[in-house]
């Protein structure tokens, strides 16, 4: 194992050997499988059950994983092969992470290299190599605030539509903090547990509003006597036709400008009053917008309102995913659950470090950045000493090497 891993495992096992350490395993825990990540050669341990809070914390001792995961199906016999464990349902389970967010701020913190000729770039890999069209790339990224941000809203997004369309009750609604780059929501509901991989497609479809029609959401127009009229969904109806109307209400206060109107369009809405988007049947209220406009608009509005979920993450119903309060070894950071009156409120950066003291790293590259009420960085080429939970983010981030 090389220095880095060696000392970001002692840190992780000083921490999971606190005698008041406790785990808490997930809802039926002794049908769940459960798998750990190792720091040495990356390899996997699966297949493991644990009937108790104990036995589960016991392994994690012993093995001082990089990263902690737990099935989000239930088996009649989790430690059997995948063929024989008897699939008994999964959690309906959302993963919205940075990584599928078009952020502004990702050139200036994330960057690439392709394995094939080595072309390198800032922000997100793209699909392919553009010189050698490759699909293999190393990937650098940051965790930033402004990621986690819209990260953030992009779930409580989510959360709207899950509990609003779907009617999930809020008590089975749980949502973690991953300790790296995003937010999981989990759903234990015996009415969707059930639900095969097409039927979680269909979920993940409409969360993104991917292949919603306008017509379907009611906007139309009819024509009599040679007058055409408009007719559309009103502001505060169930789904995806009122939030088309929230959405071209924040649209419009954002700015028309914007919205790639044609000039004559753009004056109109301008002039025209959104408020009305609340109170009666406006879709011929404005000069100019018919059907296509609004069609257009609704659309940008479906994108607006849409939630960037990871769509692998949620079809997939022998997922293993990261359990909660254990640690993060891409960040050394804690995931939390984070109750969902204080999602606004809670800050990933004060409340998942978990590391106290000091330690001194050689840093090799890392941008500005905020842990708790400190600022650090930007660091090049320098030996520092930090205090231990930037120390441990920079290690795991593989920004830094231990120095003496
Ligand atoms: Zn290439
Ligand atoms: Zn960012």
């Amino acid at each position: 194992m090389d220095p880095t891993s060696q000392t970001i495992q002692q840190q992780f096992q000083r921490y999971y050997l606190e005698p008041a350490r406790r785990i808490t395993g997930p809802q039926s825990m002794a049908n769940r499988e459960f798998g750990f990540l190792l720091f040495k050669e990356k390899f996997m341990v699966r297949h493991r059950s644990f009937r108790t809070n104990e036995q589960l914390l016991g392994a994690i001792r012993d093995l001082v994983p990089a990263h902690v995961y737990f099935s989000t199906a239930r088996y009649k016999e989790p430690t059997a092969t995948m063929e024989e464990k008897g699939w008994e349902g999964a959690d309906l389970v959302f993963d919205i992470d940075a990584d599928h967010l078009d952020t502004e701020c990702k050139p200036t913190h994330d960057n690439w290299k392709c394995k094939g000729c080595g072309n390198v770039g800032r922000g997100s890999a793209p699909k392919i190599c553009p010189s050698c069209k490759n699909d293999r790339f190393e990937e650098q990224t940051w965790l930033c605030e402004k990621c986690l941000r819209q990260a953030k809203e992009e779930t409580e997004k989510l959360l709207d539509i899950v509990i609003s369309d779907f009617g999930v009750d809020p008590s089975n609604l749980r949502i973690f903090f991953s300790g790296h780059r995003g937010y999981h929501v989990h759903v234990n509901s015996k009415d969707l547990s059930g639900l095969d991989e097409e039927e979680r497609k269909e979920i993940v479809d409409y969360v993104l509003g991917l292949g919603l029609e306008t017509k379907l959401q009611g906007l139309n127009q009819t024509s009599s006597g040679g007058v055409t009229t408009v007719e559309g969904p009103m502001m505060g109806e169930p789904g995806w036709r009122g939030r088309i109307v929230t959405g071209i209400y924040d649209l419009l206060s954002e700015g028309v400008e914007n919205l790639q109107l044609g000039s004559a369009q753009t004056q109109a809405f301008k002039e025209w009053n959104r408020e009305a988007l609340f109170t009666k049947p406006f879709w011929n209220s404005v000069r100019g917008a018919g059907l296509g406009t609004w069609q257009a608009l609704a659309l940008k509005a479906v994108q607006k309102k849409s939630s960037r979920i990871d769509t692998v993450v949620t079809t997939d119903i022998h997922r293993l995913i990261r359990l909660p309060g254990t640690l993060n070894g891409h960040t050394g950071l804690l995931a939390v659950e984070v109750q969902s009156e204080r999602l606004d409120d809670f800050d990933p950066f004060t409340e998942s470090t978990v590391f106290a003291g000091s330690m001194k790293v050689h840093v090799k590259e890392a941008p500005s950045f905020r842990l708790g009420t400190v600022h650090l960085g930007p660091f090049h080429d320098e030996s520092v000493t930090l205090p231990a939970a930037a120390a441990m983010l920079l290690l795991c981030k593989r920004r830094a090497e231990p120095a003496t």
